[in-house]
């Protein structure tokens, strides 16, 4: 593994609509935490480096060129989303601590903040997050898509499990103001996608009292989807054979979309749990 330190310009990217934020930061490039699935792959290719998942880059500078940000007028202290394409707490988070100082930052300036992550060490920073989310929005996710530990240690090889993440969400949801939930995606077509693995992870969230499970199907596009397809190919030749008739593009077939939200529709009767992220009114007091 390899972390490199760049000086970043800016900070905040402006991201387009579908999530309850329209703003951006990701503190680092690449991400150690090797889902075969991840998207964000094609985001090393401006670094012209083609090391993902073990050349982490970190911005050294973050806090800095951030506070310039949020600090002018034209700043309106919208929700700022930490790491669209890398996970804020990935290993290299535990020494270097910049999310540390990014939440103190965002304490100082009342500046809300979305988080998804899947990792633990998101806990060591319990007391800011606390602090943070009595003075403005706080919204925390993790990722769950698979139940099977088994299986997820092959899809998500170096995240945290999927029932650390669990435990993760119900103490910042029991000793925090933050809203928090899970990002049920990507279901995985023929490997996540039973009844029984969906509803094992909304029975769960339905137990420990979190706020929305958000589910959604898997795309494969770019460079992602032959990482994802050789990586499957490894362990199930018929798998792959299926896989690759149900992705003909980036997004699966429409039948089978239609099939998976059924079967969704059938497991939130049960369980009531919101399929959103709260946007920060619903939240604000
Ligand atoms: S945690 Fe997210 S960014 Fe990191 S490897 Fe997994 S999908 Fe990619």
């Amino acid at each position: 593994m390899e972390y490199i330190p760049i000086e970043c310009k800016s900070a905040i990217r402006k991201v387009r609509g579908g999530m309850p934020y329209q703003h951006d930061v990701n503190i680092y490039r690449g991400c150690e935490h090797g889902c075969l699935y991840c998207y964000a792959l094609y985001s090393h290719d401006y670094l012209e480096d083609n090391q993902f998942y073990n050349h982490i880059y970190y911005k050294e500078n973050i806090i800095e060129v951030l506070e310039k940000e949020i600090t002018k007028p034209s700043w309106k202290k919208q929700i700022v989303n930490f790491g669209s394409v890398s996970d804020s707490y990935q290993p290299c988070e535990k020494d270097l601590k910049l999310m540390r100082e990014v939440l103190k930052l965002f304490i100082k300036y009342q500046n809300p903040i979305n988080i998804s992550t899947k990792s633990t060490l998101i806990l060591r920073d319990l007391d800011l997050i606390n602090e943070l989310s009595q003075i403005a929005f706080v919204n925390i996710t993790c990722t769950v898509t698979c139940a099977d530990e088994t299986i997820q240690k092959i899809i998500e090889p170096h995240a945290a499990t999927s029932l650390e993440r669990m435990k993760v969400l119900q103490i910042i949801k029991q000793k925090t103001n933050a809203s928090v939930g899970i990002l049920m995606m990507p279901i995985i077509p023929y490997i996540t996608d039973s009844y029984e693995n969906m509803e094992a992870i909304y029975k769960l969230a339905h137990q420990i009292h979190l706020d929305y499970v958000v589910p959604g199907t898997m795309y494969l596009r770019g460079k992602t989807k032959p990482y994802f397809l050789n990586s499957i190919r490894q362990y199930d030749e018929n798998l792959y054979w299926k896989l690759k008739g149900l992705y003909p593009k980036g997004s699966c077939l429409k039948e089978y979309k239609i099939e998976i939200f059924n079967r969704l529709n059938q497991i939130r009767k049960t369980y009531n749990l919101d399929n959103k992220i709260l946007k920060d009114n619903d939240k604000m007091r």
